[in-house]
């Protein structure tokens, strides 16, 4: 015997959960189905040893989305929020300087006279649009220098997307810059007019109340979030299940009708259940697969997007062995230095409660799509790498007192050249098959925020098709 279900979602992360709330809270009968025995996918929040350490995300920049579920489920008050001034540091000839913010910027030793002058040049002058598909290096080389790539965007593209700016597409990975220079044929003006515009737009039609993104997190780790969520959709969210199979069913005209039959087995057997709206809230991957029975042309736009595997490194130390003050939000290493560290947050100096009295909790990121081997190495050799290279920058005098490494081997999507055709042939394959959505960290950007405007927005799809 089959369950028949108005909307049934495959994956328990933040997409596929954000989703499953919105068409709940909508009235829609909806199911979540998630392979791992817990819900939150990579968002995962560990306490041991008196450290609150994350596995995944450190934080999250906070949007209107956001807010308005938190205050709905009732921990709007659990949310911590960073200081919004905390120095942000890169690694320049062996020194951890601090990114003057803002205007700053422009006067700053920190970039060349040259580079300076093309920010000028950027805000009051007019250059060239950019190429239809151009990757971010090949952008910032050609406007701006090799100096600006090298040491403050590559470094923040690492921090994103843990990427390669030689290959990550303009458009797909930062489409406010595209879109800016495209209008505008400058960055800094373009900027202001593309979010002016977009707030007008959201104030015209508001889905969720627009606010100043803040980054944050909530006072037991990100996985507050994920918790709440899950409580909210009770026996609606069923774990240890692993989705094998989709199929079409011979649908009849009616806007309503079941159209997929999906298999998900799990400790109790396997169980088969069917569905009028399907949504995949799953990586690349795993939906192309899922789908080649389908339909096998979604698994060509599906498999092409690749993921960087990123090491979490989170290491614990006594405040006295280190002689750093630690104030701010942390590093990020430009690939030039040579370190295998891309970056290295002070989670301690950002958010209260992540380490015992007297200590500090430092989580650093290593791999990406620049170092892929790395993701080869044991914990061990990583834990004591990441340790090493820390020692000289931060005046570390003994080892660390608490470690914790988690490998994700696919971690984050890459917005590569080709991605915006990508997406566009998904899209298109999708639109022949009424009732079949996706939602995930691959369509709109990979914050957790986005993430979660993306997932109400295909909830809002789902909802209005009920209505057609
Ligand atoms: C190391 C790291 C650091 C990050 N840092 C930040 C940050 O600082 N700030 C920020 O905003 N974002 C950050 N991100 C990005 C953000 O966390 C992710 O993009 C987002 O959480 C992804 O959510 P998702 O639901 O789309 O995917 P996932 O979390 O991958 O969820 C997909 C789910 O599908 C399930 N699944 C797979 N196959 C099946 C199947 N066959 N049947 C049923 N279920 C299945 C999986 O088990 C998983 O739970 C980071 C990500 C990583 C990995």
């Amino acid at each position: 015997m089959s369950t028949r279900l108005e909307a049934l979602v495959i994956g328990a992360g933040i997409s596929g959960l954000a989703t499953a709330y919105a068409l709940a809270k909508s009235g829609i009968t909806v199911r979540i189905l998630e392979a791992a025995p817990r819900p939150g996918g990579v968002i995962q929040s560990v306490k041991r040893d008196g450290y609150l350490l994350e596995c995944g995300p450190q934080s999250f920049s906070g949007n209107g989305a956001i807010t308005s579920i938190c205050k709905d489920l009732g921990i709007l008050e659990e949310r911590v929020l960073a200081d919004p001034k905390a120095a942000r540091y890169v690694l320049i000839d062996g020194k951890l300087q601090a990114v003057p913010m803002g205007p700053g910027l422009l006067t700053s030793s920190f970039l060349s006279g040259g580079t300076r002058g093309a920010i000028l040049r950027d805000l009051f002058g007019k250059s060239q649009a950019p190429e239809p598909d151009e990757s971010v290096a090949s952008f910032i080389r050609r406007k701006f220098s090799d100096t600006l790539l090298e040491r403050l965007v590559g470094p923040f593209v690492s921090g994103i997307y843990a990427g390669d700016p030689e290959t990550l597409s303009l458009r797909a990975a930062f489409p406010i810059l595209y879109e800016a220079e495209k209008a505008r044929g400058s960055i800094i003006r373009g900027a202001f007019a593309v979010m002016k515009q977009r707030k007008a737009a959201a104030t015209i039609a508001p889905r969720t109340p627009r606010e100043k993104p803040t980054l944050q997190t909530f006072r037991n780790g990100n996985e507050t979030m994920i918790t709440a969520i899950a409580k909210h959709l009770g026996d609606r969210l069923t774990c240890g299940v692993q989705v094998s199979s989709i199929q079409a069913v011979e649908a009849d005209h009616e806007p309503n009708a079941v159209r997929f039959r999906i298999v998900a087995g799990g400790p109790r057997g396997e169980e088969t259940l069917e569905t009028e709206r399907l949504i995949l809230a799953t990586p690349t991957e795993v939906s192309g697969k899922l789908l080649e029975s389908f339909d096998a042309g979604f698994s060509a736009p599906l498999s092409a997007i690749g993921y960087s595997g990123v090491a979490v490194v989170s290491l614990g130390y006594a405040m006295k062995d280190v002689a750093d003050p630690l104030t701010g939000f942390g590093f990020l290493v430009p690939r030039s230095s040579g370190l295998g560290i891309l970056g290295t947050v002070w989670n301690s100096s950002l958010f209260p409660g992540r380490a015992p009295e007297g200590h500090a909790l430092l989580t650093s990121f290593v791999g990406g799509a620049t170092n892929p081997g790395a993701l080869g190495k044991s914990p061990e050799d990583l834990a004591a790498q990441v340790h090493r290279e820390l020692t000289p920058l931060l005046g570390i005098r003994k080892d660390p007192v608490f470690s914790n490494v988690t490998l994700w081997q696919r971690a984050i999507p890459q917005y590569n050249l080709g991605h915006t055709a990508r997406i566009a042939a998904l899209n298109n394959l999708r639109s022949r098959y009424p009732g079949l959505y996706f939602s995930g960290n691959y369509l709109s950007g990979p914050a957790i925020g986005t993430c979660v405007e993306q997932s109400l927005k295909t909830a809002d799809e789902v909802r209005i098709s009920f209505t057609n």
